[in-house]
């Protein structure tokens, strides 16, 4: 069996000065010296819109008075942080007292090839020495590359797998966020026009050639819950499929979580514990009418807060 050791080691963590008690990774070291006692749980800033970057550090601080312990940006754009530089906006969080643990950022291509893998490799290398001096632990592209067809999708893999590497080196974990349209299925160029139907037809699963053809040691994955089953797949079937491939998630519902009836997040969160889950970003969109950002992000913390199956 697996120990939590050999786990660590596959994804990277077990660095040299780092987790040698074996028992507290960086992550879970971060995460609970944000906050004594109370459960961790962190906002994807994404879900509050404008109502964040109409007021950065007002925003923040009210996020954290919700009782959010982290936060994962979206934000990064110019090498700047929603318009600040790295100090600055370290301030901003530090006086709100939230812990930024993580960030979306996208390269400026979608179509990746040979020719501009090397230009992709420039602006990663950037973006994490910027995000190496916020200090966060995980940077994360959320944006989906085109993939076509297998060989579309094994030189996705080659620029994650390059990206991860370029991450790893400066102490952050690279990783990849999933909506739905990585659930479609793909096949080898060959027999391309054989299939007509991305749905159904043969092929693979485009996020299982991403996982396969990724190294573990450098690439983890930030499940999308709301989108894998909006992609008509059980987020469950891919823990037990990809052990450890998880070790954070994106708690999304179609809006205020717990409330659409078609997430499963007890069975969610007791599944993603025992392979190793460290952080998740709860992620509203779709806030219904009358409703503000910020209250929508009130009632999705709350949920989760009482929840007994959340640690
Ligand atoms: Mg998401």
């Amino acid at each position: 069996m697996e120990t939590k050791r050999d786990f660590l080691k596959k994804l990277g963590l077990l660095t040299v000065g780092g987790v040698m008690a074996g028992s507290v990774n960086p992550l879970q070291a971060a995460v609970s010296n944000a906050g004594a006692g109370k459960k961790s749980i962190g906002l994807q800033l994404y879900s509050l819109g404008k109502e964040l970057t109409a007021d950065v550090p007002a925003g923040l601080k009210k996020v954290a008075e919700i009782g959010y312990k982290t936060a994962e940006l979206a934000g990064y754009g110019d090498r700047k942080f929603y318009g600040s530089n790295v100090a600055e906006f370290q301030k901003m969080a530090g006086d709100a007292g939230l812990k930024i643990t993580g960030s979306h950022v996208n390269p400026p291509v979608r179509k990746y090839s040979a020719e501009n893998k090397g230009e992709i490799a420039e602006f990663w290398k950037k973006t994490v020495e910027d995000h190496a001096k916020l200090g966060v632990i995980t940077l994360v592209q959320p944006g989906m590359p085109a993939i076509d067809t297998h060989d579309d999708a094994a030189m996705v893999c080659e620029v994650f797998n390059k990206a991860g590497e370029i991450a790893k080196a400066a102490g952050i974990q690279w990783g990849y966020h999933n909506h739905s349209g990585e659930f479609k299925r793909v096949v080898k160029a060959e027999d391309k026009e054989k299939a007509n139907n991305q749905w159904s037809q043969g092929g693979d699963i485009i996020y299982d050639l991403l996982l396969n053809g990724t190294d573990p040691k450098l690439v983890f994955f930030e499940m999308d819950v709301y989108w894998t089953v909006m992609g008509q797949q059980d987020p469950l079937d891919y823990f037990e499929k990809y052990a450890g491939r998880f070790p954070v998630l994106h708690i999304k519902d179609r809006s205020v979580l717990g409330q659409s009836g078609m997430m499963n997040f007890e069975n969610i969160f007791n599944r993603a514990y025992k392979n190793g889950l460290n952080e998740f970003y709860v992620e509203i969109e779709g806030i219904r009418t009358g409703m503000t950002q910020f209250e929508g992000v009130k009632l999705c913390f709350d949920y989760l807060n009482k929840a007994s199956f959340v640690k």
